[in-house]
């Protein structure tokens, strides 16, 4: 293992290591346990700029970690350096007539959810409120209101970037507009970013309704769902987890209603055999990624998943989805509307490119033994797969990365990686 470089003084307070009685809540992430050789915790972008500089000196692997929740546990490593970014969590409103917020990468989704509900406002992140800013806002944000709200990278204004050789840029539509474009979707490979500026938006309570619904084996009830969503009110947004239990099928749908309406969560109803159980109410957006979800991620949600999207689902592409959820193995599948207010972006204005599917399938496999099986499962549906989204993707390859970044979009965020990082520090995430 190469020898580390002297720490600069200005990190000399900020360093973890394995003797460090604070090691044991910083090693590790929430899917993965390991053994960095040093964890550096700056609290400012000019500290995360010697971090880098200093990772980039040493030649050893290196990581980037907001919040830790990254499936692919690629937040921390074996013998490396994390840069760990969870002091960078600040949650402050800069323009209260434009609804704009500052937050630092290493707030969770939970605490800025939390910090805006005094405000009645909102930013669409995710189902989950222990997810780092950091790693979801790089990348995408499929959240709880995704069809009214779009992306949560959709409504970034500007994000403060630490390069791999230090330089601290700001990047929005009229500065860095290419750095802008790649932060916000491929982020991780391309820069640090150390703050973001995003635009919320005004949202009295939600309407949640549960609906437990026995779903057919031929995928009509899959197949119906996509259908009624493709041209339901932006205003619906669901999520769906689909049980397979001894050839019987259930789909537990939550239906998250962004205007309150719960009118409109009804014919959800009537889309499975039969309607097993159901409850709705009102309730704040922050408690649907409430505070209590935080914890230290410490490896213990060992998994693997991977993801793709498809257009409205056809006989074919429903009855796939079955198969998948039918297959021995048991893999775990998930179902969220995409669509909505997310196509109505324009493909090429992030490095999101996936602006005309209308669904986000994730299969996961917990404990995961290996990627065999979960493969074996998936590939029912691997035909009818048009586009992933990378954050559902604990094994990122040159083909993962295709599907995430089809075409010209792939291209572009490859060029501006190497323009961006000639050395490829950053792609010493391993
Ligand atoms: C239980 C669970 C539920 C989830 N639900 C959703 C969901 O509903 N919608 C959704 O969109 N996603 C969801 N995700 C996926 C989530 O978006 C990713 O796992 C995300 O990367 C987590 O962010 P983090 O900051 O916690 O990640 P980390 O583990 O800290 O980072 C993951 C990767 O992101 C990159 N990264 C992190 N911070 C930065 C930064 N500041 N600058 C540049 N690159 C950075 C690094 O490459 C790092 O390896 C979920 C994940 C889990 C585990």
């Amino acid at each position: 293992m190469p020898d580390l470089p002297e720490l600069p003084e200005v990190l000399s307070d900020r360093a973890v290591g394995p003797g460090d009685r604070r090691y044991p809540r910083l090693r590790s992430t929430y899917t993965k346990v390991h053994s960095p050789e040093l964890i550096l915790m700056p609290r400012t972008a000019s500290e995360v700029a010697a971090a880098v500089v200093f990772a980039g000196a040493s030649e050893m692997p290196l990581s980037v970690r907001s919040g830790g929740h990254g499936l692919s546990g690629r937040s921390s490593n074996d013998g490396g350096i994390v840069i760990d970014l969870s002091e960078l969590d600040q949650i402050e409103v800069i323009d209260r007539d434009a609804r704009i917020v500052r937050i630092g990468p290493g707030a969770r989704w939970a605490t800025v959810a939390d910090a805006l509900a005094p405000y009645g406002w909102a930013i669409s992140s995710g189902d989950h409120g222990n997810v780092g800013v950091g790693g979801l806002a790089t990348a995408g944000g499929i959240g709880w209101f995704a069809r009214s709200y779009g992306l949560t990278i959709d409504h970034i204004r500007a994000v403060d970037v630490v390069l791999a050789d230090g330089r601290q840029v700001r990047a929005d539509a009229d500065n860095e507009p290419d750095l802008f474009w790649a932060m916000r979707g491929a982020g991780d490979s391309v820069g640090i970013a150390v703050a973001f500026e995003i635009e919320a938006v005004p949202l009295p309570d939600v309407g949640v309704a549960q609906l437990l619904l026995e779903a057919d084996r031929n995928g009509d009830t899959l197949r119906r769902w996509s259908e009624h969503l493709a041209d339901a009110p932006l205003e619906l947004t669901t999520n769906g987890i689909m049980f397979s239990r001894g050839g019987s099928f259930l789909l537990q749908l939550t239906a998250v209603v962004a205007d309150g309406n719960l009118k409109l969560a009804k014919p959800l109803g009537k889309l499975g055999l039969r309607l097993v159980d159901q409850h709705a109410q009102l309730a704040p957006y922050s408690a649907l990624v409430p505070t209590g979800h935080l914890h230290p991620n410490m490896g213990q949600q060992r998994s693997i998943s991977t993801s793709g999207l498809l257009p409205t689902l056809t006989r074919g592409s429903a009855r796939a989805l079955m198969d998948v959820s039918a297959h021995p193995t048991g893999p775990l599948l998930q179902l969220r509307s995409v669509g909505g207010a997310i196509n109505a972006v324009d493909r090429e204005a992030t490095a999101y490119p996936h602006r005309h599917q209308q669904v986000l399938a994730i299969l996961s496999e917990f404990p995961p033994s290996g990627g065999a099986e979960l493969d074996a499962a998936w590939r029912a549906v691997v035909p009818y797969v048009d586009g992933a989204y990378r954050n559902f993707e604990s094994r990122p390859t040159e083909r993962t990365f295709r599907q995430a970044f089809p075409g010209v979009a792939g291209d572009r965020v490859s060029k501006l990686r190497d323009h961006f990082d000639p050395a490829g520090v950053l792609r010493r995430q391993t």
